[in-house]
């Protein structure tokens, strides 16, 4: 998909964010949800999702939106960092498919990084294992401040 289009309220986040679709949540507030990546990049990869908008990616979001969104991936970060210490912290983020995008859904990946070990794929490979990712959420969880 092209960076114009319209928004597609059938895209997987948005069945998440209305309860239609399961996910592995690990953070919620009014403005945006947090869960487990299922085809993790690195352990403890997780995204944020913006519950109000229907913005597709960055260029299209409501600037307050944007912000509030940011501000809690930086508290969701900071969980990660706090849960898992990682060496470093990827936050990241496509907009359109030629940039790798492939849920159309203001969406911020955070992907914790160990300097020995090689970060995997984006979007493909191996669905991780629930009972895991469930594990790794409630460390996470426990960590938001
Ligand atoms: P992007 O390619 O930036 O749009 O990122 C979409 C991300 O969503 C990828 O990293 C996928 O692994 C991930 N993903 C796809 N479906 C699901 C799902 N049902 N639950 C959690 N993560 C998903």
């Amino acid at each position: 998909m092209s960076l114009d289009g319209p928004y597609n309220d059938q895209n997987i986040f948005a069945k998440i964010v209305r309860g239609e679709m399961p996910a592995v949540k690990l953070y919620e507030d009014r403005d945006v949800l947090a869960f487990m990546d299922v085809f993790p990049q690195a352990r403890g990869h997780c995204l944020v999702v913006s519950k109000t908008s229907k913005a597709r990616n960055l260029l299209e979001v409501e600037p307050d939106v944007l912000c509030t969104v940011m501000a809690d991936v930086q508290r969701v970060a900071r969980a990660v960092v706090a849960a898992l210490n990682p060496d470093g912290v990827i936050i990241t983020q496509f907009n359109g498919s030629a940039a790798g995008q492939t849920v159309f859904h203001l969406h911020v990946h955070i992907i914790p990084r160990w300097a020995d070990q090689p970060m995997k794929g984006h979007s493909h490979g191996k669905m991780a294992d629930l009972d895991e990712l469930k594990v790794l959420a409630e460390q996470i969880a426990a960590q938001i401040t």
